[in-house]
């Protein structure tokens, strides 16, 4: 299975995206958000330094979650596939993520960039406070995170271009059905792979279904789609 790297804005649905896919094909999952959640609650070092830095928006050291990655990444079996969740967000991370995966013999696969407006970020990111409790999930972090986003992580996004694995879903110029087929096509190219059929994610519906019809395509087949305010329509063919 080849390695997936999620990119995007937080809560651009990175999280949500790859539960769907590991759920379907059991492939590794690291998001280092809940690693470093994980650290905090369980009141190591390493989530005391944590916890500065989340509560104030900011990142961690990048030699830090390089160290962090490598060891998480080595817990799976080799060639299993696993999805990167909030990581790489800065050049010297990617270049480290390159590094590390060859010289296990492995690449980076493919990566899924998803973006969506900023407004649209703000309104689900309240919205999970309500429902996760996140210390960070409060306007002003959030507010903090984004700036982060846009100095320190954006200009990733021509990194991976460079790398030839792109893929940019965007809600706002794509969200028609033409322009997701178009996305669907290039995943499509990118990570053939069989039949797939998802369940929904709860949290973002609407705006979910979009990125779930992309890995329904992305794996090949039909999935479903949601409605705006939440129901199941029939499963909706991609192609
Ligand atoms: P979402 O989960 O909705 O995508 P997010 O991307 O802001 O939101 P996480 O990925 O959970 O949230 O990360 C939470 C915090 O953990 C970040 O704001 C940062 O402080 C820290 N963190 C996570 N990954 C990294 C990383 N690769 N490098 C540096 N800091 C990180
Ligand atoms: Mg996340």
């Amino acid at each position: 299975m080849k390695n997936i790297i999620i990119f995007g804005a937080p809560g651009s649905g990175k999280g949500t995206y790859s539960d769907e896919i590991v759920a379907k094909y059991n492939m590794g999952h690291i998001s280092t958000g809940d690693v470093l959640r994980e650290q905090i609650k369980a009141g190591t070092e390493l989530g005391k330094t944590a916890q500065g830095y989340i509560d104030n928006g900011q990142l961690l050291p990048d030699e830090l979650m390089i160290d962090i990655l490598a060891d998480a990444y080595d817990k799976f079996p080799a060639g299993k596939g696993v999805i990167f969740d909030g990581f790489p967000r800065t050049i010297p991370q990617a270049e480290a993520l390159k590094k590390m995966l060859a010289e296990r013999g492995h690449d980076m696969g493919m990566m899924i960039e998803l973006v969506v407006e900023e407004e649209v970020l703000m309104a689900r990111l309240l919205n999970r406070a309500k429902v996760q409790g996140r210390a960070d999930d409060n306007e002003e972090t959030i507010k903090k995170r984004f700036a982060v986003y846009h100095s320190q992580t954006a200009p990733l996004s021509e990194w991976f271009a460079k790398e030839g694995i792109r893929n940019t879903f965007s809600w706002a110029e794509l969200g028609s059905k033409e322009g997701l087929v178009a996305f669907c096509k290039g995943l499509q190219a990118a990570a053939p792979v069989d039949s797939f059929a998802t369940p929904i994610p709860g949290d973002m519906p609407g705006y979910d279904s979009q990125v779930i019809m992309a890995a329904g395509a992305f794996v090949q087949g039909s999935t479903m789609e949601l409605s705006a305010d939440g129901p199941i329509r029939p499963p909706y063919a991609v192609y």
